[in-house]
């Protein structure tokens, strides 16, 4: 039997790890700190549940592009632990693996912060690329949602041609604080990538 919290067993000897839980290791333990895991990890320590997974992992450093990542990024935090912000991390990063470009995968929720930050980015010279989660405006029906598994049912609404309004109920657990202002959802006509079908408007992804 797989015990995932140590603590979850009473006999010691009744445990048998089979997933790695470095979440239950104790401050006081943390040995691959000292390279000391596959000796003083604990029965759940990933090093010694699964050596051979590690050692085939350490098999890709062969790459020199991956050996190169690893040891830029080594020397990034060894010159700018705790002194550098990540930002700044992230350009010394880029100039010493010789990047000209650098993008940035942004949730839509912070595309202020990604406008922000992109201007850095330029500002140190880079070339930089962006792009939202919600890019393709694929709607959660398209996946087989229904508007009261998504976090905001209704949305504001603007009169427009082919549009149809369609009543919606709210789902007992929205906050009515988060209406912004209701009467329907809209539905318009939209290819789906599995057949014609219908979905919310512009506004209806969430
Ligand atoms: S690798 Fe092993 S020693 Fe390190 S935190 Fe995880 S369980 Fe603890």
């Amino acid at each position: 039997m797989t015990v995932k919290n140590p603590k979850a067993a009473k006999n010691p000897k009744t445990r048998h790890y089979q997933d790695p839980s470095c979440a239950y290791c104790p401050p006081t333990v943390r040995a691959c700190r000292q390279g000391e895991d596959r000796q003083r990890g604990p029965g759940f320590c990933p090093s010694r549940i699964a050596p051979e997974a590690i050692d085939d992992a350490f098999e890709h450093y062969a790459e020199p592009f991956v050996r190169k990542v690893a040891q830029e990024s080594a020397r990034v935090e060894s010159e700018g632990y705790c002194r550098w912000t990540r930002v700044e991390e992230i350009c010394a990063f880029a100039r010493r693996m010789g990047f000209k470009k650098i993008g940035i995968a942004t949730c839509i929720s912070f595309v202020d912060q990604a406008y922000t930050l992109s201007g850095i980015l330029e500002s140190h010279g880079f070339e930089v690329a962006s792009t939202a989660c919600k890019h393709g405006s694929v709607a959660k029906e398209e996946i087989g949602l229904k508007d009261s598994e998504k976090i905001r049912a209704l949305f504001l609404l603007k009169s427009s041609r082919n549009i149809e309004i369609e009543p919606v109920s709210l789902p007992a657990s929205l906050d009515p604080s988060m209406v912004v202002q209701s009467a329907g959802r809209i539905r318009q006509p939209r290819r789906s990538r599995w057949g014609s079908s219908w979905h919310s408007g512009s506004s209806g992804h969430k």
